[in-house]
């Protein structure tokens, strides 16, 4: 007997120790149910002991009618653990509690039956195979109904549910299933194997453990692994799943793909995911690491670079306990270069692929903090008349030209030595002072004009130049101080190059203050014009050039060198020279009435003045209001004029002409084109400037220039002025040469208006 009861106790207690723990984190309903079964197995199985160990009848008829009463209880749990586990736990109430009833009164029964021996009787034979039998009367077969339909509909809960769960689920009513045949199986032994004593209550201890066993453990774990394997399967990454053990339970099929192709650009050195995986996979299994873990991994092949994330997410139980863990392999590739491109866009210029302000400036930082030893220039350039340019070719012409100069630019680029696009066609370049070429980015604009614009217009750019001296400075205080050298020869058609002198900022404000100053001093009567005889081979004056000067009321006398290209640049020329030659034709007028109708004077007209003038109607209506002959009022014209609209200055000019002005070729030869000029346009007069014309060291080149622009006015059957003569040795060769009229310091300096006409007028009456 101690045996068999050591046995069922130690079943008994290895089934609680082993379930101890996850009954007590359990939240699960049924768990009290399967303690009560198997508590009510454990006391059945004791009173079994006694039946077998039985000295006495009555002892023999208590211990069956206790045992009894056991297994209906033993059932009633299992019945109730069936209805919990299988998700009929908040419904049947009234079936549990009409069992509960019938069970009570059944066991009642079982106990009186102690002492009624209403349900049955025991024959107890002593030595005989089967110690003890019972004879059953009309409420044992009761209590065995009631034990077989509880069965049933135990059983019919299971098969329930395993008619209607989804195929994957229905391991999880299976088991549990067959685990209640268990006893079954056993009780059939005892019953048909004849055996001497009954042991399947054993059974029911074991079926209890099983249950919970497959209800806390098997179960979900395998559930977790399926449910996994389909949550990833689905997924268009590659993925696989791990075990605890770090073994493969699970791969799609994307991943076996990814594997596949990526074994056929793997090189020796470059063992891309395969080494990688089992490293990493080495170190969850020794459980060094039990963290998520996120790698990316470029691929290259064939030039191309694909992107990957390797994700490594570990997968715990409620105890955080490692139980396996799953590797998606995300093709980033895409993403990775959206995420280029923002990058691109925010530092780059997007229409010329130049690094934008914030950028450079940036990086003129980074490199002036660990170069301090080393000469640095910022450089501003701005491409003349870009206004014009996007007038002339269309809008999208005029981008691709400043493509194509970003383009060249970019190419020039090295460490030290790179460009930005500050605005529209501004741009800077921050270059080591040794590494500067002055004409880097005059060739660059010759280039991209050549091929976006046309070859017959040509561009020009100027530049402004900083040379750095604080490397503390912000970078923009940098470009500003290049643009203002910038700013210093804007418009000026001779010097393209301007330097940063410290001086410039003084000038610039002085320069902003006369154009806030000029329109009262206009109105105010402080530009005066001034007249500078032209005087012929034989001494007589027949007229003057117009010259003004500004009587600024604060900063005294100030000189067309500083106002006209200081105009020049923001239209205020325009005003300037309307006033000058309105001046002009009242005088006309005025010497007219005074009989002295061969006087002329000659008057400058900007390149800028066809910008915003009607020039045509500007001089027909002045000489129509004064009554002027036009043959009196002399046009003096540029050659920087006809650089923009060609044809369309040519038919103005002829116009005008036609009218009867006279056009004068101002400053001839300064220009580079002025031999084409001459094939297209008819001048009245060529103005040569002496100081212009005989500007080189050598002085016999200098002779045979000025000789052959005389030749040439000779041939060409044209009228010459040469302006700038000083002193009377020059004159007398210049009057060999076949010069006819002079205008320059020797004779006079441009005189006001009485003093010209004191000395000048009265002599040729
Ligand atoms: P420009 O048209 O070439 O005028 C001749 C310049 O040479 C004048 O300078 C004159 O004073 C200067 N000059 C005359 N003889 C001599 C000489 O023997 N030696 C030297 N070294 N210089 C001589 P200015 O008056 O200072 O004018 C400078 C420039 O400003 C002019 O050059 C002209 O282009 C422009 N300018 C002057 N007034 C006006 C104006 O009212 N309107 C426009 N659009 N331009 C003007
Ligand atoms: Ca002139
Ligand atoms: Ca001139």
């Amino acid at each position: 007997m101690g045996i068999v009861f050591l046995i069922t106790l130690f079943l008994f207690v290895l089934l609680l120790g082993l379930n101890f723990f996850e009954w007590a984190k359990s939240d699960k309903q049924y768990r009290f149910s399967l303690v009560n079964a198997s508590v009510s197995a454990f006391i059945a199985q004791i009173w079994n002991l006694f039946i077998i160990y039985a000295t006495s009848e009555k002892m023999v008829l208590i211990a069956y009618s206790m045992f009894f009463a056991a297994i209906d209880w033993i059932l009633f749990f299992f019945f109730e653990f069936s209805r919990q586990y299988c998700r009929y736990e908040k419904k049947l109430f009234v079936l549990r509690d009409l069992l509960f009833v019938l069970f009570a009164i059944d066991s009642i029964l079982l106990f009186a039956n102690i002492f009624t021996n209403c349900s049955f009787d025991v024959n107890f034979v002593t030595m005989s195979n089967v110690s003890s039998k019972i004879s059953k009367k009309l409420l044992y077969d009761v209590h065995l109904y009631l034990c077989y339909s509880v069965v049933v509909i135990s059983f019919s809960f299971f098969l329930l549910r395993i008619a209607k769960s989804p195929k994957m689920y229905r391991i999880k009513y299976i088991l549990p299933l067959l685990t209640f045949l268990i006893p079954i199986i056993a009780d059939a032994f005892y019953v048909f194997g004849n055996l001497k004593n009954n042991y399947s209550v054993l059974a029911y201890i074991f079926t209890a453990y099983c249950l919970a066993y497959f209800s806390y453990r098997y179960t979900p774990d395998k559930l977790l692994k399926r449910t996994l394997s389909l949550v990833v399967g689905n997924t268009e990454d590659p993925i696989i799943v791990y075990d605890s053990d770090c073994e493969a339970i699970f791969k799609n099929d994307a991943f076996s793909t990814l594997i596949e192709q990526s074994e056929s650009f793997e090189t020796n050195d470059n063992k891309h995911f395969r080494t990688i995986i089992s490293n990493i996979l080495q170190e969850y299994a020794s459980k060094k690491m039990t963290e998520n873990l996120t790698i990316n991994q470029e691929v290259s092949k064939d030039g191309e670079t694909t992107y990957y994330i390797l994700k490594f997410v570990t997968l715990k139980n409620d105890a955080n306990q490692f139980i396996g863990l799953f590797l998606q392999i995300h093709n980033n590739t895409l993403e990775e270069k959206n995420i280029k491109q923002q990058r691109y866009v925010a530092t780059h210029d997007v229409l010329t692929g130049l690094y934008n302000k914030e950028t450079f400036f940036k990086k003129v930082e980074q490199i002036l903090s660990f170069c301090q030893n080393e000469k640095f220039y910022m450089v501003c350039y701005d491409i003349d008349n870009f206004k014009l340019i996007n007038e002339i070719f269309t809008r999208s012409v005029s981008d691709s030209f400043l493509q194509k100069i970003g383009a060249e630019l970019s190419l020039l680029q090295e460490d030290s030595r790179f460009f930005c696009r500050l605005n529209d066609d501004v741009f800077a370049l921050f270059s080591r002072t040794d590494s500067f070429d002055k004409n880097i980015f005059h060739n660059v604009i010759k280039r991209a004009s050549n091929q976006s614009l046309s070859e017959s217009y040509p561009i020009f750019a100027h530049a402004g130049i900083y040379e750095i001296e604080d490397y503390g400075m912000n970078p923009s205080l940098m470009c500003d101080k290049a643009l203002l050298a910038l700013k210093s020869v804007k418009g000026n058609f001779n010097r393209k190059i301007g330097i940063y002198e410290n001086t410039m900022k003084a000038r610039i404000l002085r320069e902003q203050q006369l154009i806030v100053d000029f329109p009262t001093s206009l109105r105010q009567g402080q530009f005066k014009v001034y007249l500078q005889p032209q005087i012929q081979a034989n001494g007589m004056c027949f007229g003057a050039e117009a010259l003004s000067r500004w009587y600024h009321h604060e900063k005294g006398l100030i000189m067309p060198e500083e106002f006209i290209p200081l105009f020049e640049n923001n239209g205020l020329i325009a005003k300037l020279d309307l006033y000058v030659w309105e001046w002009a034709a009242r005088k006309l007028r005025e010497w007219k009435d005074k009989g002295l109708d061969t006087m002329y004077i000659a008057v400058n007209v900007s390149p800028k003045d066809f910008a915003y003038i009607d020039i045509y109607e500007a001089f027909t209506s002045l000489a129509n209001k004064y009554e002027i002959n036009p043959k009196n009022l002399h046009l003096e014209i540029t050659e920087s004029t006809f650089m923009m609209n060609l044809t369309e200055q040519i038919s103005l000019i002829e116009k005008l002409r036609e009218a009867g002005f006279p056009i004068e070729m101002d400053d001839f030869g300064s220009g580079y084109s002025f031999l084409n000029m001459l094939k297209d346009i008819d001048f009245d007069v060529i103005k040569v400037d002496m100081g212009f014309l005989t500007n080189t060291k050598d002085p016999n080149k200098a002779q045979k220039i000025l000789q052959s622009v005389i030749n040439l006015s000779q041939m060409l059957e044209v009228p010459m002025v040469v302006e700038g003569v000083e002193d009377e040795s020059k004159i007398l060769s210049l009057k060999r040469m076949g010069c006819q009229i002079f205008q320059g310091f020797y004779y006079d300096h441009p005189l006001e208006e009485v003093e010209f006409e004191r000395k000048y007028l009265v002599d040729n009456r």
